[in-house]
């Protein structure tokens, strides 16, 4: 059983969504958990929405309104225009609404965690409902039922009890029952039903790394716009070495200083049940990339 990781930039745009299928449809994804980020820049978006309903709450529904038709105009390039993706997303449209009309902004992290996760839902409902019109059967899961925290809004931390006993009474299950791959969502989770919470912006990754640690995956493999774990950003260095094995304690310390290929989060989890982490280009999807884990044979070899 593994994980596969997607993040914004690999599902930015339609183009994108076929590639990731693609990447998808290629391995043995029966039993595989597949989780999502927004696309692209849609949280930035949405936080900008949740800014405006602050003051002005017509102007914040204007700008979801944006979202919404960035999101309709991937999916005219993807479906047929009478598919069925089109009323999920106005009716995903119609309960935000009601969501930036109605709810208090008093306490914005409250309200910020009502809005955002709109993002990963409707990344993960085009993406799984592409998957299916493309011949590959996938269930789709809303992970603010699995992954369940405290009441720290935007920042909540994982109740490891509680999550556990929700992976193990509806996640594994359909896992098990090898139907297809399951789509979910990065960075969203819930303190109960009538609250969601978010795990702090980039979270996907960590959520891709607490969904293996509960279910004892076999691998996770995030899929990126980078050839793998580099030993220096790719944005103001020329001469980049790709790091084809790093250790997770040497992982943990490229994280906090800084290297934003991997959420800081995400190793630990992952290290304390001993399950590799793959950093894969999506670009070149055969080509070898990084992988994480407990060997430090090449911790020495490039500063
Ligand atoms: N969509 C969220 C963000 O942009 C989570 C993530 O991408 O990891 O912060
Ligand atoms: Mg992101």
């Amino acid at each position: 059983m593994w994980i596969y990781k997607f993040g914004g930039a690999s599902i930015k745009d339609a183009d994108a969504v076929v590639r990731a299928g693609e990447i998808i449809k290629k391995g043995d994804v029966k039993q595989s958990l597949l989780v999502f980020s927004a696309m692209g820049k849609t949280t930035n978006a949405l936080e900008q929405v949740c800014e405006a309903c602050k003051t002005q709450r017509e102007k914040g529904v204007e700008l979801f309104n944006d979202v919404i038709n960035d999101h309709l105009a991937v999916c005219e390039k993807l479906f047929e225009p009478d598919d069925a993706i089109f009323r999920t997303v106005k009716s995903l449209q119609n309960e935000f609404t009601d969501i930036l009309q109605t709810k208090s902004t008093a306490n914005f992290e409250y309200f910020y965690d009502r809005v955002v996760p709109a993002g990963e839902l409707l990344s993960t409902l085009i993406v799984s409902r592409y998957l299916q019109a493309t011949g590959c059967k996938n269930e789709w899961f809303d992970a603010r039922e699995l992954i369940k925290t405290d009441y720290n809004f935007t920042r909540a931390q994982v109740d490891q009890s509680k999550t556990q006993i929700q992976i193990n009474a509806k996640l594994a299950p359909l896992l098990q029952q090898k139907n297809g791959p399951v789509v979910t969502q990065g960075f969203i989770a819930g303190a109960d039903s009538l609250n969601p919470t978010t795990l702090g912006r980039e979270g996907s990754d960590y959520s891709a790394a607490l969904f293996a640690y509960f279910l004892n995956a076999d691998s996770v493999t995030i899929w990126k716009d980078v050839p793998g774990v580099l030993n220096a950003d790719p944005k103001y260095f020329d001469d980049t070495v790709l790091l084809k094995n790093i250790s997770y304690r040497e992982a943990v310390e490229l994280a906090y200083y800084g290297a934003s290929v991997i959420h800081p989060k995400t190793i630990q989890p992952l290290q304390e049940k001993n399950i590799p982490l793959y950093v894969k280009s999506f670009y070149q999807p055969d080509s070898e990339g990084s992988v994480i884990n407990e060997s430090t044979v090449d911790d020495d070899r490039v500063p």
